[in-house]
């Protein structure tokens, strides 16, 4: 309000708008994009693209045109390569006596394409003589707007002129915010010169500087607060530390191993181990693809915490794939000595308390299960690892329960069958650490993916029945949106009704299963198919997670129109587990929008988990995918977390460098960095949600 050009009324309006307090507020309001008047185009230059464009030449007739409401008012405009259109639908009268024929005139506006001739609506206009003679900005900035901000009156023009009297006021000098070094390496502009740049760019090249400067060092800040987080995790959080490779691991490893571990295991395995060793607590994520192997790291894992006498437990999302966690695990360690349980929400009383009481005296080693394990009642002798499986179905407030089971936290591993490309991976969960496994294991014929039309139902039905032929399983699935439930679950009756005409009795065996059924009779259908009673299952997205039957080698996606990237992957993950040739058939209508057709092309053309993760960011942005609208990290000023991939990398790559030579920043040279880092903590704690 005290700026000149604002007062009491205008500072509300722009706190509650734009959420701009202070001066550094309104110098950090940055444009979005820019209007570039340093090209002038001849009208046959044109462009169907409805950008904005400037042009040079002259009235030489205007007319009013009667039209069903009112009149329009429309010029036409020509140069030595064409005519175009000036149109006016308010304030003609004044257009019409002031505008001269036949004089040269620079105009500035949108163009439209318009039964053969370009048009462009309310221009703004100068005489070509005038235009030589003023002072002008070549790129004009754009800012944020919002509805009320332009109700009030405080149009692009006014927050225009604000940055110019905020530059006046401040005699445009700015504290320099990055270190000398990181100027000279990186050859940016300074500060000063960036932010008069970015409010009024000189050319496109300086423009180009400015945004590099202040996206570097709005990333460069965001990676020192997560790399210094986590350095400081690690000073303070003690963990276990298990210094021993013994005898089950070893045993295990050397007899039991039911395969070679692909490289990508074996690495990292080392990388969990060099965790577990260092006394620290680990917080790692695994991130792997469908299939990828997760499990049997999980298990090793586990053997290591055993090997060093202490307990380990498994939290998986859903009740079939704990039990399917527990069946596969008790059955790679049956010929060790180790004791394995599970415990669900169907887990009986009596047999809890008895599982209380192992798991109290130690005698547990092992405990497998789904967010029933979490509950308080549930007791450890001495938790040393818990494993999650499918880390997004659960919040912070259930991981941190984990942390409370043991005096010292025991270590934390976090496995997630949804890719989260790098760059946002990097972000969100800078303060982690993450292992990747990129590579499935040997012998996995990749699945062919195929897009169908529903009026192809027939053959699609053929060919499951050949399949069938062959002993082999398929899934049919259909969406199930909270929206239109009722909806879908006529679907899915309707496509069941179908199916079990098409495939009658004796010769086929169907499953359903679905989010309404009962709990046992979800389980006893899904244990038909598992078994392979049923050739068939019909679902919902219930099958979405982790469900592992190895003779199930189609999947059938009805409307998959409907169903977003990553889910479409994680359902396709459900079948290629067995040494069959496996498939996926993708049904859809006619009517497919253009982002559904991105999906349906993205699907057939590959099967690589990350590469459709980042189709996806793009496709939807990286708010959405996360479900972290909220955190602070999407909410950048300038830099995009998509798009400035490089610059992020670059980020990072100084800052790991410069916190690995100097962690508390306290070298002279650092001290600029760690003035900034300050205030920006200080100030405003845009990082408290990031985790
Ligand atoms: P996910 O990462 O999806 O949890 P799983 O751990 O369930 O994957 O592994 C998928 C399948 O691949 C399982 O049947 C598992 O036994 C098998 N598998 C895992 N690692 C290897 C390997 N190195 N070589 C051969 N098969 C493997
Ligand atoms: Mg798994």
């Amino acid at each position: 309000m005290y700026l000149k050009g604002v007062g009491p009324n205008r500072g509300d309006t722009l706190k509650t708008e734009l959420g701009i307090h202070t001066y550094q507020d309104l110098m950090n309001l940055f444009p979005n994009r820019y209007l570039d008047k340093t090209k002038y185009y001849k009208i046959n230059e044109l462009q169907r693209s409805n950008a904005d464009v400037q042009v040079v030449g002259k009235i030489v007739n205007i007319k009013t045109v009667e039209q069903k409401k009112g009149k329009r008012l429309v010029a036409s405009f020509v140069d030595a390569t064409g005519q175009m259109e000036l149109v006016w639908f308010r304030g003609q009268k004044w257009v019409r006596e002031n505008l001269k024929l036949n004089e040269p005139y620079v105009v500035f506006g949108k163009t439209n394409w318009f039964s053969g001739t370009f048009s462009m609506p309310h221009p703004e206009m100068e005489l070509l003589s005038e235009h030589e003679k003023g002072l002008r900005i070549a790129m004009q900035p754009m800012y944020p707007s919002t509805e009320k901000l332009s109700n009030k009156g405080i149009t692009n023009r006014v927050v225009n002129k604000l940055m110019q009297q905020l530059f006046m006021e401040t005699k445009g000098q700015f504290l320099e915010t990055l270190s000398p070094t990181l100027l000279n390496e990186l050859k940016l502009i300074s500060k000063s010169e960036a932010l008069f740049n970015i409010h009024f760019p000189k050319n496109q090249e300086l423009l180009a500087k400015a945004q590099f400067r202040l996206k570097f060092e709005e990333l460069f800040y965001i990676q020192l607060q997560l790399i210094s987080k986590n350095i400081r995790r690690k000073h303070k959080i003690k963990g276990v530390v298990f210094d021993q490779v013994g005898e089950q691991f070893k045993t295990f490893y050397e007899h039991h191993l039911p395969f070679d571990l692909t490289n990508a295991q074996k690495r990292v395995l080392k990388e969990i181990r060099s965790d577990l060793g260092s006394n620290a607590q680990m917080n790692r994520l695994l991130q792997g693809d469908v299939g990828s192997g997760k499990t049997i790291v999980a298990v090793m894992t586990m053997l290591l915490a055993i090997d060093n006498e202490y307990q380990a437990c498994l939290v998986a999302p859903t009740e079939i794939l704990a039990n399917q966690h527990f069946e596969g695990i008790s059955e790679a360690l049956k010929a060790l000595n180790i004791e394995c349980a599970l415990l669900t929400g169907s887990t009986k009383k009596a047999r809890r308390r008895v599982l209380h009481e192992q798991l109290e005296d130690g005698s547990l080693h092992i405990l497998i299960g789904t967010h029933a394990i979490l509950e308080d009642k549930v007791q450890f002798k001495n938790l040393g690892l818990a494993i999650i499986d499918e880390q997004h179905r659960f919040g912070v407030a259930q991981r941190s329960k984990l942390w409370h089971k043991n005096s010292i936290p025991p270590h934390i591993l976090v496995m997630t069958a949804t890719p989260i490309p790098r760059t946002l991976a990097m972000s969100l969960y800078g303060d982690l650490d993450i292992s990747v496994i990129d590579e499935l294991p040997p012998g996995r014929k990749p699945i062919t993916t195929v897009h169908r039309y529903d009026s192809n139902r027939l053959k699609v039905f053929q060919f499951i029945k050949d399949e069938i032929k062959k002993g082999r399983q398929i899934y049919v699935v259909y969406p199930l949106i909270q929206e239109s439930e009722a909806l879908d679950y006529k679907d899915l009756m309707d496509g069941y009704e179908s199916i079990a005409r098409d495939f009658p009795l004796p010769d086929y065996q169907i499953s359903i299963v679905h989010g309404k059924m009962k709990t046992e009779d979800k389980d006893y259908e899904m244990q038909r198919f598992v078994k392979g009673e049923t050739q068939i299952m019909v679902a919902t997205t219930v099958i979405e997670v982790g469900v592992n039957v190895p003779n199930a080698s189609v999947m059938i996606i009805e409307s998959a129109e409907r169903f977003g990237l990553s889910q479409l992957h994680q359902l396709r993950g459900r079948v290629g587990r067995g040494a069959d040739q496996s498939y996926c058939v993708l049904m859809t209508s006619h009517k497919l929008s253009a982002e559904a057709k991105t999906r349906l092309e993205t699907m057939t053309r590959t099967n690589d988990g990350f590469e459709i993760a980042e189709v996806d960011l793009k496709l939807r942005g990286p708010g959405d995918i996360m479900g972290t609208q909220q955190s602070g990290v999407l909410n950048l000023k300038i830099a995009d977390i998509v798009k400035d991939n490089e610059v992020l990398k670059t980020a990072r790559f100084y800052a790991l460098k410069i916190l690995k030579d100097d962690p508390g920043l306290a070298r002279p040279e650092n001290a600029v960095l760690r003035m900034a880092y300050e205030q920006l903590v200080k100030h405003k704690n845009i990082w408290t949600y990031i985790s």
